[in-house]
């Protein structure tokens, strides 16, 4: 019995860590958001797939949060001293999945090179791009209309966020590696990771049928909240959620989220907001996840919880 997880990148690849600690390795299906995805000095670069893809092959830099363990910055140091664009940082090793995916991508879709990739890193379970069009997060900000990283990583998330749009969205299609797991007659449960739902997520539900195939589920569709006493563990989700208007706490989320979901998990400093939910059914326990056994942990409520809202 399958799994299929939505994710970005830090708190989806956390929770996706803890899956694939308890599912059969063929059994889940780990579908992220490309929306972050942009060409950098020439490279292509796929930060919310890199994310996953070091984590569950046990790679990731768990300090920083995003890239490799052990790296070094020769590259972006030299590139400096040249007068270079040192914005986005680069680490040496980083810099060869960078490479490597940019020469691929002449003749292979980004589909078929990460799978090849996770393999390469010992990874057995699927790791799909939502898309291999290219899908593009613009940020509409009280300074203008933004590019994604420039909004996330140059400016640092400061401006203030009135809208996301995702254009040509309407013309892009989803992967078939995404569309054979929404499809997949043995799926057991949908899990909406923690990750930012309106960077991480949004980006995805706006890809055609994507909604409709999630609002004409036959199994449980669960959140795992990514705020926590009203704040994010990490990121500009909370910030986002007020600028848009919206209540910054799990409330809210589930509110984003509305009649998509069964299920929503939320933190025991939240306990108090429970009754207040209106719609998913509430499963209240610790969300956050220091390491690999909290993981774990998450991910076995979160199995459970949706064993629960099934038999219901
Ligand atoms: P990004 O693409 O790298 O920004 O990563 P995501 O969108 O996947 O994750 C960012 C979100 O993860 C933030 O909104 C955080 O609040 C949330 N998050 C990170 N770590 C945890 C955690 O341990 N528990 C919970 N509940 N949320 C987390």
């Amino acid at each position: 019995m399958s799994v299929l997880a939505l994710a970005g990148g830090v708190g989806g690849a956390k929770l996706a860590e803890g899956l694939a600690a308890i599912i059969p390795p063929g059994e889940l299906t780990v579908a992220v958001n490309t929306g972050d995805d942009f060409e950098h000095l020439g490279l292509r670069i796929s930060p919310d797939i890199d994310t996953v893809t070091y984590t569950l092959a046990g790679l990731n830099n768990q300090e920083q949060g995003w890239g490799l363990e052990g790296e070094t910055w020769n590259f972006i140091a030299a590139l400096e001293r040249l007068g270079g664009e040192t914005w986005f940082r680069l680490g040496d090793r980083d810099l060869a999945t960078h490479i490597e995916r940019t020469q691929r991508l002449k003749s292979e879709t980004l589909s078929a090179v990460t799978a090849d990739f996770a393999k390469r890193l010992g990874i057995r379970q699927a790791i799909v791009p939502v898309t291999d069009d290219p899908l593009r997060t613009m940020v509409q900000t009280d300074q203008g209309l933004l590019a994604f990283q420039d909004y996330f990583v140059r400016l640092r998330c400061a401006p203030r966020v009135d809208r996301l749009e995702f254009p040509g969205v309407e013309a892009m299609k989803p992967s078939a590696g995404f569309a054979a797991a929404l499809a997949d007659a043995n799926l057991r449960a949908i899990v909406i990771c923690p990750s930012n739902p309106f960077l991480s997520i949004l980006p995805i539900l706006s890809l055609p049928g994507i909604r409709d195939a999630l609002e004409g589920r036959r199994v449980p569709l669960l959140a795992v909240s990514p705020i926590i006493g009203g704040q994010a563990v990490k990121g500009p989700a909370a910030k986002i959620m007020q600028e848009l208007g919206l209540n910054v706490s799990s409330a809210g989320v589930a509110g984003f989220y509305g009649a998509l979901l069964d299920g929503l998990m939320i933190d025991e400093t939240d306990r108090a907001l429970a009754p207040e939910i209106a719609g998913p059914a509430i499963h209240v326990g610790d969300t956050m996840m220091r390491d690999a056994g909290d993981r774990r942990r998450v991910a076995t409520e979160v199995l459970a919880f949706a064993e629960r809202i099934s038999r219901s």
